[in-house]
């Protein structure tokens, strides 16, 4: 029998099986309903050659060095900074907006709106475009409503169906316009992208003695949740006391009966090109036309500098319906919908040794440094 089921094999799910396997020599069962490992974060060679990333940029970034140090262990690194531009009608823009975006918009104004930015906020602040909207300096209004109608607005309104001013502030705060000169998307101390991809991070972190996979598996075929009966968690119909990581979208373990967790999915377009280069970044982003948000250029992110030929991805947004075959990708965090989750929750709070984690199961905005540490935390406490 099985000391843990992890339900999910994303970073969450990995991260935990891989420690309670070797800090406590459990035997470990993690099954994923997909036909591969890795979660979102899954790569492969496409068939020319080029790494790509399956479902959406990953890009890898962290102060906590802790999540740095772990990693490593499973991967050395590919030193990718990420730059990502703005094209805005044509014209490509360093984003976040910063003092070199400033002088390309502002030209002959700019020393003088980057002295007033740096005299109100200090050199290298982060200000989140609604805060500065909401400044009362008429000019440092007229630079937030530049950056808020070509950078957040439209973009934001593909991405989320809503503004920025109507989504959780935390998400436009992820962007903020940044008071220096570095171009990078992240300015955190450990960035880059694992050298022979994410998948093998996942290969090595799991191939461990204890630690069982079953791909292609719904957690619903062999897992019955009932909160209310007296034996309420079965693993192929017999009463499991072990412990229970769910990593996996809360309200379809319980058949929805509350409502549908609102979730924002995405379609990728895969294009192929023969010629060397498609764009001038890993990313750019179409941040006041086009129906697709970004355009990613997988060469620069892995290191493919010198092949031939190129695959880049659009992301275009859409709802998530629960469809087959659609992928639930952000919660959409606001008081209505944190409040059904919390409803979800209270479902499982009563059950012992389960444990939620993870952007779906968590019904929360978590980049890949937050759920390993998170996760490193609930394997702790296990
Ligand atoms: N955003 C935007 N324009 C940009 C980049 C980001 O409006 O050029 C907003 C948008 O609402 C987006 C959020 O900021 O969803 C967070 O962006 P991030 O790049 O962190 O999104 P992720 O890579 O997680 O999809």
């Amino acid at each position: 029998m099985y000391d843990s089921i992890i339900i999910g094999c994303g970073f969450a799910g990995a991260v935990v099986a891989r420690e309670l396997a070797e800090k406590k020599g459990q035997h470990v069962l993690v099954i994923d309903a997909r036909s591969h490992i890795g979660g979102n974060c899954y790569d492969r060679l496409d068939e020319h050659g080029i790494l790509i990333h399956q479902y959406g940029p990953h890009i890898f970034h962290t102060n906590i060095k802790r999540v740095y140090d772990y990693l490593s262990r499973f991967t050395e690194w590919y030193p990718y900074c990420h730059e990502v531009v703005g094209n805005v009608y044509g014209k490509e823009l360093p984003v976040p907006f910063n003092l070199n975006t400033l002088e390309m918009v502002y030209g002959e104004r700019a020393p003088y709106l980057e002295k007033l930015l740096l005299d109100n906020f200090g050199e290298g602040a982060r200000v989140p475009i609604l805060d500065l909207m909401n400044h009362e300096n008429k000019e440092l209004q007229e630079i937030a409503q530049y950056v808020y109608e070509n950078i957040f607005l439209k973009y934001t309104m593909k991405q989320w169906g809503k503004s920025p001013k109507e989504i959780d502030p935390s998400v436009s705060g992820r962007v903020p316009v940044l008071l220096s000169r570095d171009n990078r998307y992240f300015q955190d101390t450990y960035q880059g992208l694992p050298l022979h991809g994410f998948t093998p991070v996942f290969e090595k972190m799991l191939d461990y003695p204890g630690i069982e996979i079953r791909l292609n598996c719904e957690a619903k075929e062999v897992l019955t949740i009932a909160p209310e009966s007296g034996e309420p968690i079965r693993f192929e119909g017999e009463p499991f006391q072990g412990s229970i990581i769910f990593t996996g979208a809360l309200d379809e373990l319980f058949d929805c009966r509350y409502g549908r967790l609102p979730y924002r999915s995405l379609r990728f377009q895969f294009e192929h090109y023969n010629r060397p280069y498609y764009q001038s970044h890993g990313v750019v982003n179409y941040t006041v036309s086009e129906d697709f948000t970004r355009i990613t250029e997988f060469k620069y992110l892995a290191g493919q500098l010198d092949a031939p030929d190129t695959t880049i991805v659009k992301e275009y947004p859409m709802p998530y319906n629960g469809a087959a075959g659609e992928i639930p990708y952000y919660a959409i965090n606001n008081e209505e919908n944190d409040g059904l989750f919390a409803k979800y929750k209270a479902l499982v709070d009563k059950l012992p040794r389960f444990y939620l984690l993870g952007r779906l199961a968590e019904y929360k905005y978590y980049n890949i440094d937050a759920i390993v540490d998170r996760a490193l935390s609930v394997a702790e406490e296990i």
